[in-house]
């Protein structure tokens, strides 16, 4: 299936007929004292536990080194709860770039909500909000608006999860709040936090009889993985409307970068992604390695994907910046 870049689905439509402020008072709301508080302290959890694991996870590999099992748990547990985030809750929720059968959507919406991003509806509206405003006022989380002065780059990599305002779910994700399945899985979001670490913990128990190897394998496949998959998405916000090339026109600074599409099952193709948010591929030139595509296009050849929107050669070259360095 063919799509145009200026494409986009329900909740990011701009052409309502409201004017812009009244749009971004029915989109945004402000947080509750209470609600502040709250996030404060889960925050200061979410990313200092993992933080901590990485010390830990150091020491241990001065001292002992890293284990084959905790390797493989480090390696496999990333893949899939990074894909989760990348092909799930990035291309299929968010951006509605394929389907699959109900079972699929189940299966992905819970690798994604291993990542521990935040509970998925949360994920997707803060997502879409960020395309609806990208780079200008109400993007929640750009490093180009100078909201932070120098630390503009930390604000976009993590400091916008303390912002006084947030994205209204009701708004930006109707479709997913009307969905039974996907708000039983949004709302089990503390059962798949504890999952994340439990799963690990039991497994380099079980391989090892030892509350050592339990220990180990929970730092390495639990708390050290999430610090990764943590960041290496974060980047995408940060880096990728900071640093590299922009060959499409997207009306925002959002770039591609090499590196963090590496690291991201390539999600680091962001100004491809950018100008054409409704496609399920992001690396649209052979070399660049886009892993999430090659997951939805194997689902769509197997029959477990369908309606996989791609730009066609024609609307890629009206999108593309005709100058030397953009090629
Ligand atoms: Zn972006
Ligand atoms: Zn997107």
């Amino acid at each position: 299936m063919h799509m145009d870049g200026n494409s986009k689905r329900s909740g990011t439509e701009g052409e309502l007929g409201v004017s812009a402020a009244e749009q971004y008072v029915s989109s945004v709301r402000q947080k509750t004292s209470r609600e502040l508080r709250a996030e404060r302290i889960i925050l200061i959890g979410l990313l200092g536990f993992p933080f901590l694991g990485v010390l830990v996870g150091t020491r241990l590999l001065w001292t002992n080194g890293i284990s084959a099992l905790d390797a493989a748990l480090l390696v496999s547990l990333y893949v899939f709860t990074g894909l989760g985030i990348s092909v799930g809750f990035h291309r299929l929720f968010t951006h509605r770039s394929f389907n699959c059968p109900r079972w699929i959507r189940g299966v992905i919406a819970i690798a994604g909500s291993l990542a521990v991003e935040g509970p998925m509806i949360r994920w997707v509206a803060d997502h879409r909000r960020h395309h609806q405003y990208s780079d200008r006022a109400g993007d929640p989380h750009s490093p180009r608006l100078g909201v932070a002065g120098a630390m503009d780059l930390v604000h976009a990599h993590v400091g916008w999860f303390f912002a006084h305002d947030m994205a209204r779910a009701s708004y930006f994700a109707k479709d997913l709040l009307d969905d039974p399945m996907i708000r039983r899985i949004d709302r089990l979001y503390l059962v798949w936090m504890f999952l994340t670490l439990a799963v690990p913990t039991l497994i380099g128990f079980a391989c090892t009889g030892t509350a050592r190897g339990a220990f180990s394998a929970l730092i390495w496949g639990g708390l050290v993985r999430i610090f990764c998959v943590h960041h290496s998405t974060w980047l995408v916000n940060s880096v990728c409307h900071t640093v590299g090339s922009r060959p499409y026109r997207s009306n925002d600074g959002s770039t591609n970068n090499f590196l963090v599409a590496l690291l991201t099952f390539g999600e680091g193709w962001h100004n491809n992604h950018h100008a054409f948010p409704g496609s399920a591929r992001h690396g649209f030139r052979t070399w660049q390695i886009d892993v999430s595509w090659w997951v939805i296009r194997s689902l769509e050849l197997m029959g477990a994907a369908s309606d996989v929107r791609v730009p066609d050669t024609r609307q890629l070259a009206r999108r593309k910046i005709q100058t030397k360095e953009a090629q």
